[in-house]
């Protein structure tokens, strides 16, 4: 689609209002074009000063002796298991001040961190699914799309996976006031907080729009979540459109997706989804962790 169409406009992201993929996976670190490198010779991990001991079982993942069984209900092979979160966060964020703004976790391990937005489709087998598979997700809801039924998200967040915003009714931010941005993103906080239980820590703009604008980031300060995350690869029907010009994935790599069903995914479900973007991650040699695994949040 347009996934190229990264331009220095802001509002550019008007136009994708109906592209479920905009090119918005600009990183705050500027560095959004160019390929994750090999980290690991730069920073490396402090192994062994880990209170997790290295046999620990990760918290993130298909479990090691993964139930095949389980796998091959969804016609899927198990997915490696996820190395143990590092014990020191490549991402740490702060209590104040700016936020940052990023796409994928510098990291050298063969992870990748799947996303999965708004909340409109509402499948009791995706839940079953994840019941079963135990992969990790991390959940970009819109008050306005769940309202309806928060109740659907609980079993997924008794999961494991986090509850993050994603604004009241998923305008485009950069076309609205400093006032209405705080409104949008306060008051899905406000929502979602009181739903789940606990606030998010991190911020998605709908369609990536005005991620690195001073006034969104001002707006997403003053409501509580400490940083805006993008993504770099957008998972489709059965496939993933990439950023990086080699359409592939690279460690640390946050995935978009979103909670939809046959409908907008030209009959498919989204456990058929969802298992497609588990094929396409396995086939490329990842696994699959826990972004806020991988994040720091505030000393509170
Ligand atoms: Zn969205």
């Amino acid at each position: 689609m347009i996934r190229r169409s990264r331009t220095r406009t802001y509002g550019v992201g008007a136009l994708a209002l109906l592209a479920f993929a905009t090119a918005c996976g600009d990183n705050g670190g500027g560095g959004g074009a160019a390929p994750a490198a090999t980290t690991a010779a730069a920073t490396p991990r402090p192994t062994g000063a880990a209170p997790t001991s290295a046999s620990a079982p990760p918290s993130a993942g298909a479990p090691a002796g993964a139930d095949a069984a389980a796998w091959a209900k969804w016609n899927l092979t198990p997915l490696a298991p996820a190395p143990a979160p590092p014990a020191d966060k490549p991402i740490k964020l702060e209590r104040t001040g700016p936020v940052p703004v990023f796409s994928d976790v510098k990291t050298s391990d063969k992870v990748v961190f799947i996303t999965i937005d708004d909340g409109a489709e509402k499948d009791p087998k995706f839940v079953e699914m994840l019941t079963d598979l135990k992969v990790p997700i991390s959940m970009f809801l819109t008050k306005d799309i769940v309202k309806n039924d928060y109740g659907y998200f609980k079993p997924l967040q008794a999961l494991g996976n986090h509850i993050q915003n994603h604004t009241v009714d998923h305008p485009v931010m950069s076309k609205l006031s400093a006032d209405k941005q705080k409104a949008e993103i306060c008051d899905d906080q406000a929502a979602l907080t009181q739903q789940y239980g606990t606030a998010p820590l991190l911020f998605r703009p709908p369609f990536g729009d005005g991620a690195n604008t001073p006034m969104l980031n001002t707006s997403v300060q003053q409501c509580g979540p400490r940083a805006i995350v993008l993504w770099r690869e957008s998972m489709q029907i059965h496939d993933m459109q990439y950023q990086a010009a080699d359409k592939k994935l690279k460690p640390g790599d946050i995935v978009l997706a979103h909670f939809r069903g046959p409908k907008e995914l030209k009959g498919a479900t989204m456990t058929q989804m969802f298992g497609d973007l588990l094929a396409r991650i396995q086939e490329q040699g990842f696994s699959v962790a826990r972004l806020e695994d991988y994040i720091q949040a505030p000393a509170s």
